[in-house]
């Protein structure tokens, strides 16, 4: 699934080629009805919060789209190649094409749902004005373990799987601390990590996390991009990774370097 990172890369590229444009608007597939009344309107601009993305129209329509696990985006130059396969949406320029396949949500939203859903969102981490006390005051209230706490995105919104195993790693928290047993400055550290690497994946357009620690183990470490995610061993202590189920996903840690 991708994670925060990608939204936002997405959110940058479309505004970049939509916002202020007249944008034709079509479900080749069919599926996304309502495609046809935005037809021929402007885009003001395009929004990334968490894992969502959100299409403002002058109008005050909204289009929300979550790409879910299988759901990708498309570019194409003009002209365009006819839709290839399942196309949900397709948001066409004189310049450029985006195809929608795929998502788990491709719908038109009005202020109020746009407000339901933002309100159910957890600060994003990426965003600059994002609460890290707020972030702080669900996770400290909560019994359930850190690990998956980061996937609940009412808790804060960006953090996939990657990066949660990444973070607690570079922050040196072992993903089965609870919430309530946190202390104030091991969270404000693991935010710091999470908003650094989620920044670095926005501009990387991938998530490479090794890097962040510098005092680089020799030539074979900065081969790999991530520090315990689907790794065998501890690329830093070379002992070995537990891999379990956490929060309905795989977490990967290691426990020398992880403290509880
Ligand atoms: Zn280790």
């Amino acid at each position: 699934m991708p994670e925060g990172h990608t939204l936002h890369r997405l959110a940058l590229d479309h505004q970049k080629a939509l916002a202020g444009e007249v944008v034709r608007v079509s479900s080749p597939q069919g599926r996304f009805e309502d495609a046809a009344q935005l037809d021929g309107e402007v885009i003001e601009a395009v929004e990334a919060v968490g894992k969502h993305l959100f299409y403002r129209f002058e109008s005050g329509a909204i289009v929300h789209v979550h790409l879910g696990l299988f759901g990708r985006f498309r570019k194409h130059r003009q002209p365009a190649p006819a839709p290839r396969g399942q196309v949900r949406l397709r948001l066409q320029t004189e310049q450029a094409c985006f195809d929608l396949s795929g998502p788990t949500a491709c719908e038109l939203f009005d202020p109020h749902e746009y407000t339901t859903l933002r309100a159910r969102l957890g600060p994003d981490l990426l965003h600059p004005d994002a609460s890290r006390a707020e972030a702080w005051k669900r996770v400290k209230k909560s019994r359930r373990a850190l690990g998956a706490l980061l996937l609940d995105q009412s808790v804060m919104s960006g953090v996939g799987n990657v990066y949660r195993a990444e973070g607690l790693f570079a922050a040196g928290l072992h993903p089965e601390i609870r919430g309530v047993d946190l202390e104030s400055r091991d969270f404000t550290r693991l935010w710091k990590v999470l908003v650094g690497m989620l920044h670095d994946g926005v501009r990387d357009r991938r998530i490479i996390t090794v890097k962040h620690f510098d005092q680089a183990e020799g030539r074979a470490v900065r081969r790999q991009r991530t520090w315990v995610y689907k790794q065998r061993v501890c690329l830093r202590c070379g002992d070995a990774i537990r891999v379990w189920e956490l929060g309905l996903r795989t977490m990967y840690a290691c426990e020398t370097c992880q403290r509880r």
